[in-house]
């Protein structure tokens, strides 16, 4: 078993924590949080003052951060100069690919080992230990992460050298935004024209409009499997979530001169969505707004 440095030990961070120490890893925790700290603590994690403590003698350190700027922060140079040579840094929050290629091509001039690996799959599979890992690094940070990766998931994927996990992560979710508000486009000009949900969910699901947004995660309560739609979307992934990795993927687009007139649109949509209220709402409910014709 190995000891690991964790930082961010948020809504997702806190169960990656739990489940590293559930394998019996020595984890030394930090957040800025009390709150997150205590949960931590009484999971198994050693509470640590600080991010610089939390990866001294650790083989890995893992980041779960809100954005690339406190990824950024937290991979300083004192960090850098703690950590064990040999160690591997494993950062799993979602953040821009430019950032995420600046930490790993800084840890690189240190001599250490890097990786970005944001995850597929929200607060309940991080507790579960259930979320899928899409990594950007060297085959040896790869293989260096991989088995503290699959202590926390279900699926650990080599997605290329560094960034390339976060490349994955956004274009999975650009697409995943766009199907969304698709699948809740027809559903609402379903209803319009007099068509049935569940009778028009029977065709779809098994036509050539059927995706993951329609027949696992359907914006319809009571058609197909049980959903945030089901539970007046709360809890699933928020809007304000998904608005965050539509807007990186765009800057991403506008960096690579990428043309994606679909994802644009959906990032226009949510940030309404969002601005009017819903940014807890899981982001199924741009239905309602759509139902409403307000868009
Ligand atoms: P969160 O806000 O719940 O947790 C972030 C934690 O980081 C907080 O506890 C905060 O106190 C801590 N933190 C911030 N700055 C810090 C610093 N300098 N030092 C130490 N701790 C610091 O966020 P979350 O929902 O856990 O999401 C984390 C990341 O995972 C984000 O990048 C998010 O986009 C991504 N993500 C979230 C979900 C989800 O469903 N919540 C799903 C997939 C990916």
């Amino acid at each position: 078993m190995a000891r690991i440095g964790f930082i961010g030990l948020g809504n997702m961070g806190g169960g990656m924590a739990a489940n590293l120490a559930k394998a019996g890893h020595d984890v030394r925790a930090f957040d800025l949080s009390a709150e997150a700290l205590a949960r931590a603590k009484a999971a198994g994690c050693l509470v640590v003052a600080d991010a610089v403590e939390a990866a001294a003698g650790a083989q890995a350190v893992v980041t779960m951060l809100p954005a690339g700027a406190h990824v950024a922060q937290i991979y300083d140079d004192a960090l850098f100069d703690t950590v064990d040579t040999g160690a591997v840094l494993i950062d799993c929050s979602t953040i821009d690919v430019d950032t995420a290629r600046k930490v790993a091509e800084a840890a690189r001039t240190k001599g250490l080992h890097a990786v970005d690996a944001p995850v597929s799959g929200g607060i309940a599979a991080a507790n579960a230990g259930a979320l899928t890992f899409m990594v950007g690094g060297s085959d040896t940070a790869f293989a260096k992460a991989e088995p503290f990766l699959s202590d926390m998931g279900k699926a650990v994927i080599h997605a290329g050298t560094s960034g390339a996990g976060q490349a994955a992560k956004m274009c999975n979710n650009m697409l995943l935004g766009a199907s969304m508000i698709a699948t809740c486009e027809a559903f609402a000009l379903a209803e319009k024209l007099g068509l049935d949900p569940q009778t028009f969910y029977d065709i779809s699901s098994v036509s050539s409009g059927q995706c993951w947004s329609m027949t696992s995660y359907c914006p319809v309560a009571g058609v197909g499997p049980e959903t945030p739609a089901d539970r007046g979307f709360q809890g699933g992934f928020a809007a304000a979530l998904m608005l965050k990795d539509l807007r990186l993927a765009m800057q991403a687009a506008a960096g690579a001169g990428a043309d994606t007139p679909m994802g644009a649109r959906a990032a226009e949509l949510y940030a309404r969505f969002v601005e009017d209220g819903n940014a807890a709402t899981d982001f199924s409910g741009i239905i309602q707004t759509l139902r409403q014709g307000a868009a």
